[in-house]
Parts: structure tokens; sequence; C-alpha cells
């Protein structure tokens, strides 16, 4: 028996609530959000009053632990925004429960990606015996636990790790992100960094690119970003020599994001507007498509994986494993598209494992400090298969 509270009723929290609803390890379920009614309409559809409701400001500690009182959860799933990573551990904390999110903390006034504020809860964490998951998502989530098990099974030393995180779908709009607009443009907009002997190699935003291959999509031009998930693998793995991340864009998506850029729309410090502050990017995001909304005529697959060079038995070997997700397969499950459904299994699955007992532990862990096993055994049925080759031209 376990209580499961989800916080956040977003794009990814619809397909949390749907898959930890449906696994019957949970006992009960609630989803909490600051906009109630959305919490409702995702219930609704799921039906048979599984799901209970609440509103919730995840920003004020007071406010999360007076939910945490009335609903005691076992376990909380944080996909609400990474603005509430902090506040909802020190609730979680306060009030003696586990933790599982799918996105470092950022601070709202500065677009910067480190685990530092995380990892620095681990003595917190441990005191108290309790567990936080951090990174349960795809790309960080999956691809930290490809690694894991490409590590556990196939290499006795990962020298260089490329992470390929293509989106293949179309949605026939101009321009949409395809999860939460402000979170996606703070995170696509800033300077590349990669990971290489030893030290961080900083680049201008998407300034190495090259066309990669992927299976069932074909060529596509792939950018190195900096992406959460290279911090911890190489500090989990010493022997990596060097780790990136490529993610696919079109030319129209880049030529908009210049636009937004080129005249202060991606601006995160307040301006004044008819005397009443705004922050650009923030106003922006109410005007661009809801990611939600994208899934009705959403088309084509995404596709992210680990590209792996390294020794096994003192031998050279490479390996690629990846998941392939059809955008109209995942709408037709869960009324989502394929970004939110790829970050919704994992982060329900994450918590499953900890309800399980296969995941636990005293402190704060990234996902491939865990046991890879279980967790891709179930990932498949799950919704979301993947595939290895072996052997094979990286192209990295
Ligand atoms: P959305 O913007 O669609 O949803 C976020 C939800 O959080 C909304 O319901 C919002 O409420 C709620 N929320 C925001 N602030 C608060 C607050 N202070 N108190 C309570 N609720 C709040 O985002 P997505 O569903 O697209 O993304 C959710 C998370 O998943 C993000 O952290 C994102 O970074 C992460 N993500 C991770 C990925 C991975 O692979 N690891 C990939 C994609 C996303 P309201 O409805 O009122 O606005």
């Amino acid at each position: 028996m376990c209580k499961a509270l989800i916080i956040g009723a977003g794009g990814v929290g619809t397909v949390v609530a749907q898959k930890i609803a449906a696994n019957p390890i949970f006992s009960d379920v609630m989803l909490a959000s600051r906009t109630k009614a959305k919490c409702d309409a995702i219930a609704a559809a799921i039906g048979g009053d599984r799901v209970k409701t609440a509103q919730v400001d995840a920003d004020n500690v007071a406010d999360l632990c007076e939910l945490f009182r009335a609903f005691k959860p076992d376990i909380v799933v944080n996909v609400a925004l990474p603005y509430q990573d902090l506040t909802i551990m020190d609730a979680c904390l306060e009030c003696g429960v586990n933790y599982l999110d799918t996105a470092n903390y950022e601070p709202k006034d500065e677009a910067h990606f480190e685990y530092s504020w995380q990892w620095a809860y681990q003595e917190r964490f441990k005191e108290k015996g309790l567990t936080a998951i951090l990174g349960c998502g795809f790309d960080p989530g999956v691809t930290a636990i490809f690694t894991a098990y490409a590590a556990k099974h196939h290499f006795d030393e990962i020298h260089y790790l490329d992470i390929v995180d293509c989106n293949a779908g179309n949605h026939g709009m101009a321009f949409a992100t395809n999860f939460n607009p402000e979170i996606n443009i703070r995170e696509v907009t800033q300077k590349g960094r990669y990971y290489e002997n030893g030290k961080w190699v900083v680049t201008e935003p998407h300034e190495i690119h090259k066309p990669l291959h992927y299976p069932e999509i074909g060529e596509r031009e792939s950018y190195v970003i900096y992406h959460e998930e290279l911090e911890s693998l190489v500090k989990n793995y010493p022997t990596i020599k060097r780790a990136r991340f490529w993610m696919t864009f079109g030319q129209e998506y880049l030529t908009h994001l210049r636009v937004i850029q080129n005249i202060g729309m991606a601006r995160i410090d307040p301006i004044i507007y008819n005397g009443v502050e705004i922050v650009p990017i923030q106003f922006l995001k109410a005007v661009l498509p809801d990611p939600k909304s994208l899934g009705a005529n959403y088309h084509g697959q995404t596709s992210i994986g680990c590209r792996i060079r390294g020794i096994k038995d003192g031998k050279e070997r490479t390996y690629y494993i990846y998941n392939n997700c059809d955008h109209e397969k995942a709408f037709q499950e869960t009324g989502t598209q394929a970004v939110s459904f790829t970050t919704g299994v994992p982060a329900a699955l994450g918590a499953s494992m900890w309800a399980k007992g296969l995941w636990r532990g005293a402190g704060v862990f990234n996902v491939e400090e865990f046991d890879p096993d279980p967790f891709l055994a179930e990932l498949g049925p799950q919704g979301l298969p993947w595939v290895e080759k072996f052997d094979v031209d990286l192209e990295v």
C-alpha cells in the first residue's frame, strides 16, 4: 500500500496521473496543482473517483505541508516546474515524505542548470531516512538508466557517451514548444557545454552541429546543447572521457528562437509594462500554444538514446540503446503528445520502483545510482520499448 501525491497538472502530470492511477501498487492517488480545475479535468477523464484533487501553491512550504499532513502521502511525484523543486523537498523533509522529480532546480531569475542545490539536501534526507530520486523523466531519466544498463551489462569502462534526442514530429504550428515554453526556451537558448578530459567545454549556443541518422526517421541536423544528466553521469561514471548531449532542431524553430531572443522576448528579468511588472518570457508563454494542445495534430516520432563507446574484456565496443515514441500513439493512449508521454511514463514507473521497495535508500539519488534492470523490464510494457544495437557506426 502506497499513497502517491502528484504535483503539477500539465502535459507531464496528465500522463503521470493516468499511469499511477492504473497501477494497483498505489492505494491512494492525489493530483494537486496551482489550478485545481486542471486537476479535476484530468481526474474526471480517468474516472471512477480513483484520483483525488487539491489546490496547492508549491512555492509555499507551509501550504505544501498542510496538504501533506491532510493526505499523508508516502511519495511525492513533482511534475510542476523546476522552480518548485526545493520548496517541495523542504516540505518532504518537514513531513517525512519521499520525493521524485524530472528536472533539476532552477532559480527563477537565472537560467542556470546544476544539481548542487539539490545534492546539498543529501545529509538531510539521509538523517530522516527518506529517499529523493532526481531526474526521472526521459532525459534526464531513461537516458541515465540506459547508461547504467550499458555499464552494468556491456562495458567494463565507458569512455565516450553521446546522448541523442531527436523529435521528428510535426504539429503543424509555425512555432510551439513541446513542454513548458518558459523552461524549454531557457534550456535551448543557453550556451552549449560538454565534458571532455575532466573539464567542461563551453560553446556558443548551437555552435557545434552535424547531421545524425535516427532509426526509422533518417538524417536530422543535431546540435550540442548542455543537458543536466551530463553532470551526474560524469560523476557516477568517472571513466568517461567525453560526454555530450545532442538535440535536433528544425531551421524554422531556430529562426523563431533567434527572433524571440533578438527582440527581447526571451528575457527572464522583470520589466515594467503599463505600470505593471511582467517577465517577457512568462508573457510569451501565455501567448504560445499550450504544449498539451499540440497532441491532436502531432504526427511522427521521437527517438532518444545513448551512443556509447568503451571497453569490454579488453576490446573496444560501440553500443546504441534507444526508444522511438510515436506522437499519435501517445495521444491515443493518454491525450498528450510524445514529449509529455516519454517524460510521464518514467516518472510514474520510478515512483512504482520506490513503492515496490526496488529503488530505496536514505539520501538524494540520481536515477543511474539504482538498479536499471527492474525499471527497464517494465519500461516497454508501459509503452516505451527500447532497442539495443552493438558494434555499429555511432557517427559521433
Ligand atoms: P506544464 O507547464 O504543462 O505544467 C506544469 C504544471 O505545474 C502546471 O499545471 C502548473 O500549474 C503547475 N505549477 C506551476 N507552478 C506551480 C506552483 N507554484 N504550485 C503548484 N503548481 C504549479 O509543464 P509540463 O507538464 O510540460 O512539464 C512539467 C515538468 O516536466 C517540468 O518541470 C519540465 O521541466 C519537466 N520535463 C522533464 C522532461 C524530462 O525528460 N526529464 C521533459 C519534459 C518536461 P498551472 O496549470 O496553474 O499553470
